[in-house]
């Protein structure tokens, strides 16, 4: 990487979405340097960046973003002139238990890569002109009984530990830019699905548990409603917002794709039937396999958001219809799988 040359500073881009990010941007932008920190927790792994290594505006470094001498030493060692800032502890039954690491990455972290930047772009004349783009959750504004929707105007209301944290992060970010007048934008998307995502989310889970032939667990009733996005597709939205959003401004990013969650682990246990029939004692499908759970505490019953002004200010709208997501995601984890045990 030419540390002259500006970059995007791509904050938790060993995790499920910022790695799917970073592909995405590199081989759209082939001449743009992407600098990648992330801390390698469970949830991050580089070998979602198998390949990137080869690329020479790519350049990983492990690193802490609640260091503040590791992030202040980023600054001072590469030109950074925008910030995509993932990293986060992402995982809503770990906040549960333990909401420590959640409050140190995703409220103080993001306030030492604001102190950061602005110090930084302060000395170099970009306060006003670089971009520092937080990526959220519609998990921020709480839950939805009816057929209603959240838009940005909605007002937060988090109610467990990790969209807590993502909120309090969110109004640090505003407050930088209704303060220092730095370039801020947020965008908050629905449930993302697709390739690279950990195994302890609800999808990979489902495909992991059935190939392994282990009871599915699903929460409560099952009826608990996402609005799931493909991540290719929550990848060329950041692209839009990152480039073109308004300075201050929230975008709300969705699939369009509502689902409640025993629907959504029936129809991939069909994909898996027809992809991999099942060949254990009594077991005739996958179905079978999925068993209903004690429900998470503060369990939100449903989330959707109205991305309007995203599909009409940026001309985006998701590409990817749900059965070829589902299908592609199914596949991708069932090779892993074939690869892991074979
Ligand atoms: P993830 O858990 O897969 O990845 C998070 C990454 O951040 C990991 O690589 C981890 O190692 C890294 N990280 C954690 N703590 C760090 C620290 N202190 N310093 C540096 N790196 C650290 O998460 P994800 O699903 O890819 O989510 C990415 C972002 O998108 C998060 O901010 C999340 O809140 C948001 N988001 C996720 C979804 C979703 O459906 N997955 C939906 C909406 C918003």
């Amino acid at each position: 990487m030419n540390k002259e040359k500006s970059c995007i500073l791509v904050t938790g881009g060993a995790g499920f979405i910022g790695s799917n990010f970073i592909r995405y941007y590199l081989t759209k932008y082939p001449h743009a340097q992407i600098l990648n920190v992330d801390k390698l927790t469970y949830a991050g792994s580089t070998a979602n960046l198998d390949g990137s290594e080869a690329n020479e505006n790519y350049h990983f470094i492990q690193g802490d973003i609640t260091d503040e001498e590791v992030v202040e030493q980023l600054f001072s060692d590469y030109s950074i002139d925008g910030i995509i800032h993932f990293a986060a502890e992402s995982h809503v039954d770990r906040s549960i238990e333990d909401a420590s690491s959640f409050i140190d990455t995703n409220v103080k972290g993001t306030m030492i890569l604001l102190q950061a930047a602005k110090r930084a772009w302060e000395e170099n004349g970009k306060l006003r002109t670089a971009r520092f783009h937080q990526i959220s959750t519609d998990e921020v504004y709480g839950s939805l009984d009816h057929n209603d929707k959240f838009n940005e105007q909605t007002p937060y209301n988090p109610r467990n530990p990790y969209s807590a944290s993502k909120a309090g992060a969110n109004f640090l970010v505003k407050s930088f830019g209704s303060t220092y007048g730095m370039n801020i934008v947020i965008s908050s998307s629905s449930n993302n699905y697709g390739p690279r995502q950990h195994v302890e989310k609800l999808i990979p889970k489902i495909i992991s548990n059935a190939l392994n032939h282990q009871q599915i667990p699903i929460y409560g009733d099952g009826r608990n409603v996402r609005d799931w996005l493909f991540v290719e597709d929550h990848c060329r939205a950041l692209d839009l917002i990152y480039h073109h959003g308004e300075a201050m401004e929230s975008y709300n990013v969705g699939g369009g794709n509502e689902m409640t969650n025993i629907d959504l682990a029936a129809r991939i246990c069909e994909i898996l039937d027809e992809r991999y029939p099942v060949q254990k004692g009594n077991l005739t499908s996958f179905k079978e396999l999925i068993t209903y759970t004690e429900d998470r505490p503060g369990h939100d019953r449903r989330y959707a958001v109205d991305d309007t002004k995203l599909r009409e200010t940026l001309g985006w709208q998701p590409i990817v219809d749900m059965e070829k997501g589902l299908q592609q995601t199914v596949e991708w984890y069932g090779n892993q799988w074939i690869v892991l045990n074979h």
